[in-house]
């Protein structure tokens, strides 16, 4: 095994990741910020070391600073989390050539599916079902763009290629708007992200967002664990997410979960990872892989009860993987509310000391935070302070178990979205279950 792992993120992520390198033995160093000295997992690591102010490019995102604090403190891996620098592929490469293991895929693999052109070309190629499109980036040829447009139909969406954070796509009705929509995307990816290639897709009028969470060890064999319905978004921000997803049969999910298993041993994928989808009228349509893990992994272990970080440091040690396919199996199901330090009608951030705290707790409940009482939660980072998971035999199980959990969860001194993930829980559509991306909202008046 990996004798000590450097977790170079924050917040819950990092406490999580501690976690599990405390049960497989494993030693943890934590680096943070000047405004992060007081974060639960800082205090609980074997060592701790401040790498830079609080403005997360002094420290989360500065790439000399965590090298040097892994060689001075003897690591042998690190472990990105989300976010930060987690599907950075000069990170991971500047990692593995500094002589650690980088918990993750190669930085090619990274880069391939980085690139959101690249990445449909390889899922394609693999079999994988994507969005009807310009199957490559589009060029200045204005009469190409519109037969290709007219090809896969209206409406359509421009997309950049590098795009991320559900920023740069713009949608298209009417052929009369396609030449200037296209020129104002690239404009504006050309600013964000330093890459002006896009791309068209059809656009789906009413999906839902359905992902399917993988394991792969790099060496020939992967598995997945079943899918997860993201469906229920604020501006492309998930803020509900369960597993199973409502109204997937084992039998599709077995047949699309197969063929992302497939992909990862063509692309030689090495880790955790979530193959994106949309799902309509059921079919599916791949728009992107994350090559890390993410926020709501946790629903995916409470209804496997596989332990999703253990299995990435197991790989990343070069083992193969505890489990195989025929082991997995979907048991009950498991809902997560993201608990963010913000105004709950405004949605606007609201750091600050939290005066008082209760966590909730009782059979099937998982709290997956880093806050307690006393705790200040400094404005510089994304506002998530937490995770409330419920696990059920039944899907109204866990629906009841997330109402009552979300009643005794206290948070006082900040403001935070607990009101509105309970709106969420009464909400006799998400009762029914299978609601699509613009439900929420629609629901909030905001579409
Ligand atoms: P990002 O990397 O910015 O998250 P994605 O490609 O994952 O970009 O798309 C983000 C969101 O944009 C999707 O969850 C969906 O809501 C919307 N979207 C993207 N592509 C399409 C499409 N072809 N049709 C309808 N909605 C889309």
């Amino acid at each position: 095994m990996l004798d000590k792992v450097l977790i170079a993120n924050r917040g819950e992520i990092a406490l999580r990741i501690l976690r599990a390198c405390k049960e497989l033995g494993i030693k943890t160093v934590a680096v943070h910020s000047t405004a992060d000295r007081t974060l639960k997992h800082v205090l609980l690591a074997d060592e701790s070391i401040c790498i830079g102010n609080a403005a997360a490019s002094e420290s989360y995102l500065n790439i000399p600073r965590i090298i040097a604090a892994a060689e001075v403190t003897n690591s042998i891996a690190i472990h990105p989390g989300y976010g930060f620098l987690a599907e950075n592929a000069d990170f991971a490469d500047a990692v593995e050539r500094s002589g650690f293991v980088f918990i993750g895929p190669k930085a090619e693999t990274i880069n391939l599916m980085g690139d959101k052109v690249s990445a449909i070309n390889a899922m394609k190629k693999a079999g994988v079902p994507c969005v009807p499109g310009s199957d490559g980036p589009l060029t200045d040829d204005a009469e190409r763009n519109k037969a290709i447009a007219k090809r896969i139909g209206y409406p359509i969406i421009v997309k950049a290629a590098g795009g991320g954070g559900g920023r740069g796509m713009r949608v298209v009705r009417t052929e009369s708007e396609l030449v200037k929509a296209i020129e104002t995307t690239k404009a504006e990816a050309g600013a964000a992200f330093g890459n002006d290639m896009v791309y068209m897709e059809k656009f789906l009028e009413n999906p839902r967002h359905v992902e399917i969470q993988i394991l792969a060890d790099g060496q020939g064999s992967a598995i997945h664990l079943g899918e997860r319905d993201c469906s229920m978004q604020r501006r492309h921000q998930k803020v509900v997410e369960e597993a199973p997803a409502p109204g997937i049969t084992e039998e599709m999910r077995n047949k699309i979960g197969e063929r992302c298993c497939r992909a990862c041993v063509e692309i030689g994928y090495r880790g955790a990872g979530t193959f994106e989808f949309l799902y309509e009228k059921g079919e599916f349509y791949f728009i992107e892989m994350n090559t890390r893990i993410q926020v709501e992994h946790p629903v995916s272990e409470m209804i496997t009860g596989v332990d999703l970080i253990k299995e990435q440091l197991r790989i990343a040690a070069g083992q193969p993987l505890s489990i195989d396919q025929s082991q997995i199996q979907i048991r009950g199901h498991a809902i997560e509310c993201r608990i963010n330090a913000e105004d709950p009608d405004t949605f606007i951030p609201s750091p600050g000391q939290i005066s008082m705290f209760h966590s909730p707790g009782g059979l099937g409940v998982r709290w997956e935070s880093h806050v307690y009482a006393g705790y200040t939660v400094p404005p510089n980072y994304d506002s998530m302070i937490g995770k409330l998971i419920t696990y059920g035999e039944s899907r109204d199980v866990a629906i009841a178990r997330m109402r009552h959990a979300l009643d005794e969860l206290v948070v006082e001194g900040i403001k935070t979205n607990i009101p509105l993930q309970r709106r969420i829980m009464a909400d006799e559509n998400f009762f029914a279950g299978g609601t699509n991306i613009h439900y929420l909202e629609k629901k909030l008046g905001l579409a």
